[in-house]
C-alpha cells in the first residue's frame, strides 16, 4: 500500500511508513490493481444531504470551522462529479459527520492520539467519524503537528462515495495521512469519483440543450 520496495526485510523505512498517521478503513487485497478501487456500491442518487451530529469536544476550532472544513471537503469531490451536498442540522442524513474517542458506538473503536486518525462506511451507510483524541488543525498550523481537518475530511468523504484505498502515492485515497498546504484531487481520485458518478455537467451543456427546445 505504501509501494515501498519489496526487500523481505523489516527496514527503517518501513518501520517509518508503519508509524505514521492514518485512515482506519482497512486496505484491501494484495491483488487490486495499481490504481483507484472502487467498493462495492454508489449513492444510487447525486444529491446527498450532510449533518454534523457531533462536534469536537476537544479541539479548539469553533463549530463553524469544523463544519466549513467539512464543506470544503466535499466540495473538493462535487467539484469534478454531478454530486451536490445540502447542509441539515437535524435528523437523519444520508453523511453523518462526528467525533468520537474510543468506544463511540461503532464495532471499530479508536486508538487514542496519533495511529488512526478517522474512517468512514462505504455507501450507503454514510458514517464519517473523527478521532477527538487527534489534535484537529488547519491549514498552516496543521504543518508540524495535530491533523488538518480539512484534508482528513476530504479523504473520509471519498470512502463514504464509494472509494476504496489506492496505491498510488500522492492521491487523496492513499491510506496514509500527508499534511498539504494546497490539496488537490490525483488524477487517480478524479478517475475514481468520475468511474462511479461520471462527470460535471457543464453549464454550456444544458444552456444549449435549452436553446434548441
Ligand atoms: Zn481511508
Ligand atoms: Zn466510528
Amino acid at each position: 500500500m505504501a509501494s515501498l520496495p519489496v526487500t523481505g526485510e523489516l527496514n527503517q523505512e518501513t518501520l517509518h511508513k508503519m508509524e505514521q498517521p492514518r485512515c482506519g478503513v482497512a486496505d484491501i487485497s494484495e491483488n487490486s490493481p495499481l490504481n483507484f478501487v472502487t467498493g462495492p456500491r454508489k449513492w444510487p442518487k447525486t444529491l446527498l444531504t450532510w449533518r454534523i451530529s457531533t462536534y469536537s469536544k476537544t479541539s479548539k476550532l469553533t463549530e463553524f470551522q469544523q463544519r466549513d472544513a467539512i464543506e470544503r471537503g466535499l466540495n473538493i469531490w462535487a467539484k469534478h462529479t454531478p454530486l451536490r451536498f445540502q447542509y441539515q442540522t437535524l435528523g437523519r442524513a444520508d453523511l453523518n459527520f462526528k467525533f468520537g474517542v474510543r468506544y463511540h458506538g461503532d464495532s471499530d473503536k479508536f486508538d487514542g492520539d496519533g495511529g488512526v486518525l478517522a474512517h468512514a462506511t462505504l455507501p450507503t451507510d454514510g458514517e464519517i467519524h473523527f478521532d477527538d483524541e487527534e489534535m484537529w488543525l488547519l491549514g498552516q498550523e496543521a504543518q508540524s503537528k495535530g491533523a488538518e481537518l480539512y484534508i482528513v475530511a476530504a479523504h473520509e468523504i471519498g470512502h463514504a462515495l464509494g472509494l476504496d484505498h489506492t496505491k498510488v502515492q500522492g492521491a487523496l485515497m492513499a491510506p496514509m495521512y500527508v499534511y498539504s498546504s494546497n490539496l488537490q484531487l490525483h488524477s487517480d481520485d478524479i478517475s475514481g469519483i468520475q468511474f462511479l458518478y461520471g462527470k460535471r455537467f457543464s453549464r454550456r451543456k444544458s444552456f444549449w440543450w435549452f436553446l434548441r427546445k
